[in-house]
C-alpha cells in the first residue's frame, strides 16, 4: 500500500533495524520502544489488521514470534514477554498495518497498563448470551 509507512519499511525505503526476514514476514525493531527489544513482526503483504490478514500470514508472523521470542530470551533475558496485538483505531492501533508487538519485561519496570485491569466479576447471564451470540455467528 502506497502511504503505509510499515509498507516502505518492507521496501527498504524507510530505514529500519531489522531483526528478522523470510518470505511472507519482516521484524524490526520499534523506534519509540516501551523497554530494550521492543520489537514488531509484520506481514510483507499489506493488510490492515486481524480482520484482514490472511490466514496464511497470520501462521507467518506468529510462527516467526516463536524464533524470535527466543533471540530475545538469549540476548536480554527478560523476566517476560508480553505480546501485543491491536486492532482498530478505537484499540488504539495507530499504524493500520497488521503488527504484533513482543514487549521484553525487565524485574521492576513499571506495570503494562494492558496487563493490569482490575479483575471484576462479571455478569453470567450476559457473558453466556454474548458467548451464545459470537459462538453462532463463527463461519
Ligand atoms: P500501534 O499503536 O500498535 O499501532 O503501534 C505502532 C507502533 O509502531 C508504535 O509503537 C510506534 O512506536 C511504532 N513505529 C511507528 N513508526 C515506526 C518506524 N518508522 N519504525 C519503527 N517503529 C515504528
Ligand atoms: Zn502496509
Amino acid at each position: 500500500m502506497e502511504d503505509c509507512i510499515f509498507c516502505k519499511i518492507v521496501k527498504g525505503e524507510i530505514p529500519s533495524f531489522k531483526v528478522y526476514e523470510d518470505e511472507k514476514v519482516f521484524a524490526f525493531e520499534d523506534i519509540n520502544p516501551i523497554s530494550p527489544g521492543h520489537t514488531l513482526i509484520i506481514p510483507k503483504r499489506h493488510a490492515k489488521d486481524l480482520w484482514e490478514i490472511s490466514s496464511d500470514d497470520l501462521s507467518a508472523v506468529h510462527s516467526a514470534s516463536k524464533k524470535i521470542i527466543k533471540a530475545i530470551q538469549d540476548v536480554l533475558q527478560p523476566s517476560g514477554v508480553a505480546c501485543v496485538q491491536l486492532n482498530g483505531p478505537g484499540a488504539n492501533q495507530v499504524v493500520l498495518h497488521y503488527h504484533l508487538h513482543l514487549v521484553p519485561r525487565i524485574v521492576g519496570d513499571p506495570e503494562l497498563p494492558v496487563a493490569t485491569w482490575e479483575i471484576n466479576e462479571g455478569d453470567m447471564e450476559a457473558i453466556k448470551e454474548t458467548a451464545v451470540r459470537i459462538a453462532a455467528a463463527i463461519k
